[in-house]
């Protein structure tokens, strides 16, 4: 018999349940005992789910009220000093004030980024998933202790209903890895023997509760390991195996490669590995296999939105049972908690592309029907599998899909489409005559704020509740008021506010074709926030102007130089569910025409500074530093594509709200944008320390502001900036500008600020 299990299942619920019921708690609307009746309620709907597709086991301890790092902390008993919780603070209470710190200084900006207030725990990416954990702290005072009764409590409600237990935990090396220290010259590495006895107390505690399977998730063994932290496995793991707990270790996101050896070699009862990430290990980690342990391939995968194609993943299947039997183990390739809920939630998708996907309800299933096949024979599974070919075949062949057009100016796209007519050197010269800008020019990111109206206005169109023609002049009104604050306020290059964008990425998914939008098919961010990513499911191409009438418009009122805003291939890309039957580089190269499309447009309606906003470059880093260079590679050379479709004299900017870029320099500098703008501010402009001794040939507009916090900057704390950053960066080539976007704030705040920081520029010039 193959054992079917999975990693873990969405804890936010089909319709966000525990989303609005969490929010509702936060605003004091509902009690302590009736959100934990909300989070008892999911976990036996989703174990209830997962019994109901077969799995023999239910999965415990995926659930989360905030974060599942966040509970590790309290499990721990590691929750850092600082907070001072006095004794007696519920555990609940505390989960909360550690992810969210002080609730007014909490602010959300950038499309899944997040912003915290100082006394939150930092929350930063899990391994390059758009899910952000909270970061564990750990200073010379860190103790560990048993914590929290949580997860025993969970596996008694589990047991309650009748389900056969495996426990999931993060493992002790990842935990202690993905900290960070507070204290200098602690080595976080060092905490292991202290953090053990933890470990072994919670596994002699769950053979007492008869919990079959531990699941002990170190997806670490997916990374380039350095030394020390490699070799600290095997006496930690000799620790843990020693308490006689039936531990699974947990890899995925990744192939095992250096790790293996390693990996296989600890004295645990079997492994999981990712067979959809990286399907080239099933072989050498089969061959590898002690004779007695379990192998779970992950062979469906956890972080996209399709179907699986069932004839072919059940070949691998059967292959691996041959040289198995009853020890291979099948699950989705990590948790699947990466994924939407349920596509039976999506009542309004069309059914031909609604056929081509799986979430995670679905994607059981299909482990499901695995099992069945395997075990009893195809025959047992015959109307599954018929209904996946035909749903595969269709995709498949669906002219939807596939665009010869597109296909077609691909192959014969000029080697030197990728490049500007002239070297940068040539083009700043051009460029200077044609703008005639001021040393120091000022300018924004973009957007402006997003006011109660502009959003009512969005969603009265939305809904057909408000025509176009009174859609349009309403945006040009916002428009236009922004254009008018903004010469009010001497600004050198404008922008035209972004008004009638809900989302950076969205906005443009749903004027391109290839793209399909769900009802429902959010996914955790982090707490209660979910994102909906598009899903581009064809062949991109852009069948009309996106942009272009609004950045007319806002150009017809001004002689000013407006500029065009757009967002660029690869954060397109990184923000939505990408289709998985082409390589990720050819979908972004076919964003990258479409947008190299609307760039030509916007040149040829008379905008002569267009930005491609890139956020998402450095998040789109593989795991692996041996898979950077071909990455950077693709990907400086679709934004490249982009952007190089017009005339020397157009100046092309691009912006990116990150602050670590030592390690990619050389590839941001190959995008060639004749300017950049970047977040410094709250770095104190060190970042660009970096950008100086790399010689970074193009203009640059450091931050000279951290937008997330409602305060007015000085003037003099910005001159003080600039004249840091005139020290690195030759002063021709500074511009003055905002960190990023100005949509989560309001009005009167972004009005001083801009006042002031108009106010430095013209300090900087006088003292030049
Ligand atoms: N142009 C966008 C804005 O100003 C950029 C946002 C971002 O970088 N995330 O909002
Ligand atoms: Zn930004």
């Amino acid at each position: 018999m193959t054992t079917i299990h999975t990693l873990g299942f969405p804890r936010i619920g089909k319709h966000r349940e525990l989303k609005f019921a969490l929010e509702k708690f936060w605003h004091g609307e509902i009690s302590a005992d009736a959100l934990e009746q909300t989070a008892r309620d999911l976990r036996a709907q989703h174990w209830q789910i997962e019994r109901a597709a077969g799995l023999d086991y239910v999965t415990v301890g995926d659930f989360a009220f905030y974060d599942q790092m966040l509970n590790h902390i309290q499990l721990l008993g590691c929750e850092p000093e600082r907070f001072g919780f006095a004794a007696d603070t519920p555990e609940l209470d505390r989960h909360f004030t550690l992810a969210r710190g002080v609730a007014s200084e909490t602010a959300a900006c950038c499309a899944g980024h997040a912003h915290h207030g100082s006394a939150a725990l930092e929350m930063t990416k899990w391994f390059d998933t758009n899910y952000h954990y909270l970061v564990p702290e750990f200073t010379d005072a860190t103790r560990f202790s048993l914590a929290s009764t949580r997860l025993f409590d969970q596996i008694a409600e589990a047991q309650a209903l009748g389900h056969p237990v495996k426990v999931s935990l993060i493992g002790p090396l990842t935990f202690l890895y993905l900290g960070k220290e507070k204290t200098a010259g602690l080595d976080r590495l060092n905490l292991l023997d202290a953090l053990l006895p933890v470990y072994q107390t919670i596994l002699q505690k769950l053979q007492s509760l008869n919990v079959a399977w531990v699941q002990i998730d170190e997806p670490i063994l997916c990374l380039d390991l350095d030394a020390r932290w490699k070799a600290a496995f095997a006496p930690a793991y000799g620790k843990l195996a020693g308490t006689g707990a039936r531990i699974l270790l947990a890899t995925y996101f990744g192939a095992l490669l250096d790790n293996q050896a390693t990996t296989l070699g600890l004295p645990v009862a079997g492994w999981h590995i990712d067979g959809v990430r990286a399907p080239e290990q099933i072989e050498p980690v089969i061959a590898a296999l002690p004779s007695d342990r379990v192998l779970s391939l992950g062979l469906i995968d956890g972080r996209n939105i399709w179907r699986t194609d069932l004839d072919r993943v059940l070949g691998v299947a059967q292959q691996a049972r041959a040289r198995l039997g009853d020890r291979l183990w099948l699950a989705p390739s990590c948790s699947l908690q990466h994924v939407p809920v349920d596509l039976s939630t999506e009542t309004a998708m069309d059914a031909e592309l609604r056929s081509w996907l799986a979430y995670a309800v679905q994607k059981l299933d299909e482990l499901g029907t695995l099992k069945t096949a395997l075990d009893q024979g195809n025959d047992a599974a015959a109307e599954a599998l018929t209904r996946s070919r035909t749903a595969i075949a269709s995709r498949r062949s669906s002219p939807r899909v596939h665009n010869p057009a597109v296909a077609q100016r691909l192959a014969s796209l000029p080697a030197n489409a990728d490049q500007r007519h002239s070297p940068f050197k040539v083009r700043q010269e051009v460029q200077r005559k044609r703008f005639h800008l001021p040393a120091y020019p000022t300018t924004t990111i973009g957007s402006f704020p997003q006011t109660k109206a502009i959003r009512a206005a969005r969603a009265a169109f939305k809904r057909h509740e408000m025509n176009e023609a009174d859609y349009v002049q309403a945006m040009q009104s916002e428009i236009r008021l922004a254009v008018e604050k903004q010469i009010e306020l001497g600004l050198d290059v404008l922008v035209h506010g972004e008004a009638e964008r809900n989302d950076m990425v969205e906005y443009f998914g749903e004027q391109l074709a290839g793209f399909a939008f769900s009802q429902n098919g959010w996914v955790q961010s982090y707490g209660s926030r979910c994102v909906k990513p598009p899903i581009i499911y064809g062949d991109v191409s852009r069948p009309h102007p996106m942009t272009v009438q609004w950045s007319s418009y806002a150009q017809s009122l001004t002689s000013l130089p407006m500029k065009g805003m757009l967002t660029g291939p690869v954060t397109i890309l990184q923000w939505s569910f990408v289709r998985d039957d082409q390589p990720r580089s050819a979908t972004t190269l076919q964003i990258a025409l479409a947008i190299r499309d609307e760039v030509v447009d916007l040149e040829q309606a008379g905008i002569g500074i267009i930005q491609i906003d890139e956020p998402a470059i450095r998040e789109g880093l593989p795991l692996r530093r041996g898979q950077w260079d071909a990455y950077l590679d693709w990907a400086g050379r679709a934004f490249r594509i982009s952007a190089s479709g017009v005339n020397d004299e157009t100046q092309i900017h691009t912006h990116m709200c990150y602050s670590e870029f030592n390690d990619i320099l050389p590839a941001i500098a190959a995008m060639d944008a004749d300017v950049i703008t970047i977040e410094t501010s709250r770095s104190d402009m060190e970042l660009l320390t970096g950008f100086g001794k790399f010689n970074y040939p193009n203009e640059i507009g450091p931050g000279v502001y951290d937008i997330h916090s409602p305060n007015v900057p000085e003037t003099e704390e910005m001159v003080r900036l600039l004249k840091k950053a005139a020290e690195v960066i030759p002063a021709d080539n500074l511009w003055v500008n905002p960190d990023c976007g100005l949509k989560t704030r309001g009005w009167p705040e972004t009005e001083a600020a801009l006042a002031n920081m108009v106010a430095a520029a013209k300090a900087m010039r006088a003292s030049a």
